[in-house]
């Protein structure tokens, strides 16, 4: 194990921001996360479980030590006719694990197709896309409590999953380490039963007619889903972003019947508990945010709920722009928007 010092992480956030760490290293075992743990570079320093950086903003340079969870491996721990556990390492790339289950024909992560990140990142905010989300096949987790050391077990209840939120992102921030993740998935193989797909989410139906697909499969909601994030969203690695910068707000049913008419074309999505969610980038849009640039930070011309680095922005001008944008919503709509990436102060 080797503990970098003065670390760049500009290539390791998807927002590109120039900042480095204090310390830096890899851990691709518990083992090694063992070791970390004795040494004073680690110990008596600020912490940052670091990922795949896509759904971080950093506000500096991080004065302490930055881990980046690389514990690799993908396997199958059990199978029972249809039902297949699949558990992968922290490290291992989320879309690479997808990618690895739609070669067996398990069935489960279709709709998460090409979401970035990594394994380990997924339960902590739940990530979801196309009425699917990580809730849906968690089965449980292994952790490293960073103060003790001690690799704990937590099952899918444990975890309390949400909208875009978990316990790792409330009670437990920046306590744990997760090592492995572990699945619950339906082996298409060797299912008797038809597999419900999920096609009527957004533009999942039309594009799949686009592609021709008369059969559905794994294969083929997949790849519509990638075709659909690909046109709608900016790829990093051309313009920085943290995807989905804000949730969307959910508001009491009194709050939108009011709202409603005053704006009777807002798109809303009523749910079962009374409340009704509209799109966040519906309410930046009406602000006239989108495609707004603020210095080398911007709101995305197609996608206003996607914050933008032009190139050389701090993460402190895109927060900046954030708050501004928070601003705007509470004063025209009286809805607060929260943050879904993370600040790493
Ligand atoms: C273009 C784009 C599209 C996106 N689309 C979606 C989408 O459709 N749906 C969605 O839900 N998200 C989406 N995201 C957000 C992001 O990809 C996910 O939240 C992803 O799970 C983050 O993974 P990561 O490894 O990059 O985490 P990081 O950004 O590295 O970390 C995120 C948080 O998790 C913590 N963390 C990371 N790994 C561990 C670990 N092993 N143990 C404990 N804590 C850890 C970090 O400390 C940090 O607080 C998108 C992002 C981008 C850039």
């Amino acid at each position: 194990m080797m503990i970098e010092k003065n670390k760049s992480l500009k290539a390791l956030n998807t927002f590109g921001i120039d900042v480095a760490a204090k310390y830096f290293t890899e851990i691709r075992s518990v083992e090694e996360f063992q070791e970390l743990a004795g040494d004073k570079r680690f110990s008596d320093e600020k912490k940052l479980i670091l990922g795949g950086g896509s759904n971080i903003i950093l506000t500096g340079d991080f004065d302490g030590c930055v881990v980046k969870n690389a514990i690799p491996g993908i396997s199958v721990v059990n199978e029972t006719g249809m039902a297949v556990t699949v558990k992968a390492g922290a490290g291992v790339g989320w879309h690479d694990l997808v990618l690895w289950c739609l070669d067996k024909n398990f069935g489960g992560f279709e709709n998460l197709s090409l979401i970035p990140g990594l394994v380990g990142a997924a339960p902590i905010q739940n990530i979801g896309a196309y009425g699917a989300e990580l809730k849906d096949t968690l089965l449980e987790l292994e952790a490293i409590e960073i103060r003790s050391g001690a690799l704990t077990k937590f099952s899918a209840a444990d975890c309390a999953l949400g909208y875009r939120d978990s316990i790792f992102k409330r009670k437990y921030q920046g306590q744990f380490l997760i090592t492995s993740v572990s699945f619950k998935l339906t082996n298409l193989s060797t299912s008797k039963i038809p597999y419900r797909y999920q096609t009527e989410y957004g533009d999942v139906r039309k594009t799949l007619d686009e592609m021709k697909v008369q059969d559905l499969s794994l294969t083929a909601v997949s790849e519509a889903i990638c075709r659909i994030r690909r046109a709608k969203l900016p790829d990093p690695k051309e313009l920085g972003n943290a995807g989905s910068f804000f949730k969307n707000p959910s508001i009491p049913g009194e709050s939108f019947t009011a709202l409603a008419s005053a704006y009777p074309k807002m798109p809303h999505f009523p749910q079962k508990n009374g409340r009704v969610k509209i799109p966040a980038g519906w309410l930046i849009e009406q602000c006239g945010w989108k495609g707004k640039r603020a210095g080398r930070a911007g709101a995305h011309k197609e996608q206003a709920l996607v914050l933008v680095n032009y190139g050389g922005a701090t993460g402190k001008e895109i927060l900046e722009l954030s708050e501004a944008i928070q601003r705007s919503v509470k004063e025209k709509f009286g809805i607060e928007l929260s943050r879904e990436v993370n600040v790493v102060q």
